[in-house]
């Protein structure tokens, strides 16, 4: 019996309801997961369970709906979403604060690197700056040549801040996967390379610290988004959950560069916002322009505001702006929050 009727049920601080239009979920954001529930058990968890035990809650329903009300807080309970307190223990468990703030001007960059393009792009100069700037996390997109041609890149983060260097690139079949291996032993910050257009698709863990993933895949390497692209994901954790309050998770604080240096929201965009050979990032990010999207948080945008996904949602490309207030989905998505489907699903789950 995992049910006390005279007792307050009460879910733990990581485990946050979200309400959608057709269904709402709890977030777990320390387990990395979500589970659906019926918007009916999302009012009473976030109206009722506070004030009342759960007897004068059950005691509003018939009889038979108490049956699938106790189901309810019997899954609740089995899964560690919540448990019971008394009366006299109800101010010891405050909620999370979901406030969010990070000490980074740009927390990631995305770098597009043609070597085959003859650009003149200064790299030593943007990695000072980037140091400067805070940033932990570097994704280097090669789309021509092999990445081991700029290994300054990764003897300079070194003994630096940057954590993590994450390479896309193409396959090469005169670098064999041992060789791989070899390059990632010896510039640790690089943990995560993915070779695309392999003729097999593979994870390998490497027993490095940090753990250190070498994958390969089938899938071309996708240059740019754009706008028939999927570009959806879901993260479910504390720090992009209190930043999707009030941010974008996509643009917030992000930076891309292109082949030729030019600065923009993401690498598709055509728009730029000035070329590192001319002009300092500092400069660029702190301009109204180059921000335009980065407070643009889900429920600012119409439909996303409301779907049960909005604060874990990353999607890549920007919302279009409808009025001074409002904007329009990215036509990337095609969930229906309102029926709660995605396309060609018959039912919700
Ligand atoms: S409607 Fe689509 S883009 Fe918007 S929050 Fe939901 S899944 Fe994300």
């Amino acid at each position: 019996m995992s049910i006390f009727p005279s007792k307050y049920f009460r879910l733990f601080a990581c485990c946050v309801p979200v309400k959608g239009a057709r269904r709402s979920l709890i977030a777990d954001l320390q387990r990395h997961h979500y589970q659906f529930i019926p918007n009916a058990l999302y009012e009473i968890l976030t109206q009722q369970c506070e004030y009342q035990p759960f007897h004068e809650i059950a005691a509003k329903f018939s009889e038979e709906d108490q049956g699938t009300l106790a189901s309810y807080f019997q899954m609740l309970t089995e899964n560690e979403f919540g448990f019971w307190i008394a009366q006299a223990e109800k101010g010891f468990f405050p909620d999370l604060e979901l406030t969010w703030d990070y000490p980074a001007k740009i927390t990631n960059l995305i770098l597009e690197v043609d070597p085959t393009s003859g650009s003149n792009v200064n790299y030593s100069s943007l990695f000072e700056q980037i140091d400067l700037l805070g940033t932990k996390d570097v994704l280097i997109q090669y789309t021509s040549g092999p990445p081991d041609d700029f290994v300054e890149i990764y003897r300079f983060f070194q003994n630096k801040l940057l954590k993590n260097i994450e390479i896309r690139c193409l396959f090469d079949e005169t670098k064999p996967e041992d060789y791989w291996e070899k390059f990632l032993d010896t510039y640790r910050r690089v943990n995560q390379l993915t070779v695309y257009g392999a003729p097999f698709s593979r994870d390998k863990k490497l027993n490095l610290e940090p753990p250190t993933i070498l994958t390969y895949k089938k899938e071309k390497l996708i240059k740019k988004w754009n706008s028939s692209s999927r570009a959806i994901a879901f993260t479910v954790n504390i720090k992009s959950f209190s930043e999707a309050q009030t941010h974008n998770l996509f643009f917030n604080r992000k930076l891309a560069i292109d082949s030729k240096g030019f600065m923009k929201n993401f690498l598709s965009q055509e728009t730029h916002y000035g070329n590192i050979n001319e002009i300092s990032v500092a400069e660029v990010i702190q301009s109204p322009a180059y921000q335009e999207y980065w407070d643009v948080d889900k429920n600012k945008i119409e439909i996303c505001k409301d779907c049960e996904f909005r604060f874990f949602c990353v999607d890549a490309l920007p919302p279009v702006k409808k009025n001074a207030s409002l904007w329009q989905r990215p036509f990337s998505c095609e969930y229906d929050p309102y029926s709660a489907k995605w396309p060609n699903e018959l039912t919700f789950p």
